[in-house]
């Protein structure tokens, strides 16, 4: 399995980060992609240093939604340094939150719309998050992105929003909200998403799926999520975990970053 978004960062996990991968790798998890959001571009760095010390971790850089009022141009320029290094595999996660609306929304509009112009000049893909905001992410995407690989991370949506994204070329990436009972919308698009077009994550540390919900979340636990999935599509695990690996490398082209994993 990949982990396709995770934060590894320092601050969720202190000292214990060594232990969490190797529990990781223990559970059968075969990469990692490290997504550095936070603390202006302290975060960006850090899963950038992650990813070159870590074999098996690869990074995204960018400024979250909810930070982008507080993003200077020293941190886009540091963004933009950071795409260029070749374990860093994608931008992100931007996007647009009008759940929490920590930043205004035309704040984040613009954000998202440099981010993916940040993406294209790099020859990267685009992480997006999306809570609430379907509509105006997906008009973002198609005003910018045409053409351009990318993710909608942790995905929240129903099935007209997963098609509507699926149309744009993006793919869905699925977290422990699946594992969920009550997330009926996001489990239905779980099922109905092609399968060549779908990644699994865990978005550690939040979104523990169940039996650690509520807890924190370390990329082992991804294991549950798979499960789940496959039973919602009625396929096993083993073949879920081929497709969604497959697609992940394609994605984030993880061959070409490291001869090694191929
Ligand atoms: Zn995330």
């Amino acid at each position: 399995m990949i982990d396709s978004h995770c934060h590894l960062d320092q601050s969720y996990f202190g000292e214990e980060r060594a232990a969490i991968l190797a529990r990781a790798r223990e559970a059968g998890v075969t990469a990692f992609v490290c997504v550095g959001v936070g603390r202006g571009s302290g975060a960006a760095e850090e899963a950038a240093a992650i990813a070159a010390a870590e074999p098996d971790v690869f990074a995204t850089v960018g400024v979250h939604p909810h930070d982008t009022a507080e993003a200077t141009e020293e941190h886009w320029a540091t963004y933009a340094r950071l795409a260029r290094v070749p374990r860093v595999v994608g931008i992100g996660e931007t996007g647009l939150d009008y759940h929490y609306e920590h930043a205004p929304r035309e704040v984040q509009q613009q954000a998202y719309r440099r981010s993916i112009a940040l993406a294209r000049a790099a020859g990267l893909p685009v992480v997006s998050h999306v809570r609430d905001a379907h509509a105006d992410a997906a008009a973002i995407l198609r005003e910018e992105a045409g053409g351009l690989p990318g993710v909608i991370h942790c995905f929240t949506g129903g099935v007209a929003e997963a098609r509507a994204y699926l149309d744009l070329g993006q793919v869905l990436s699925f977290s422990g909200i699946v594992t969920f009972k009550n997330a009926g919308n996001v489990r239905e698009a779980a099922a109905f998403a092609p399968l060549d077009r779908i990644l699994i994550e865990t978005d550690a540390p939040y979104l523990a799926p169940v039996p650690h919900r509520g807890g924190r979340n370390e990329p082992a636990y991804i294991v549950e999520t798979l499960k789940v999935l496959a039973g919602l599509r009625g396929i096993s695990p083993a073949e879920l975990d081929a497709a969604t690996t497959e697609n992940t490398r394609k994605l984030f082209r993880l061959a070409a970053r490291d001869p090694l994993l191929d």
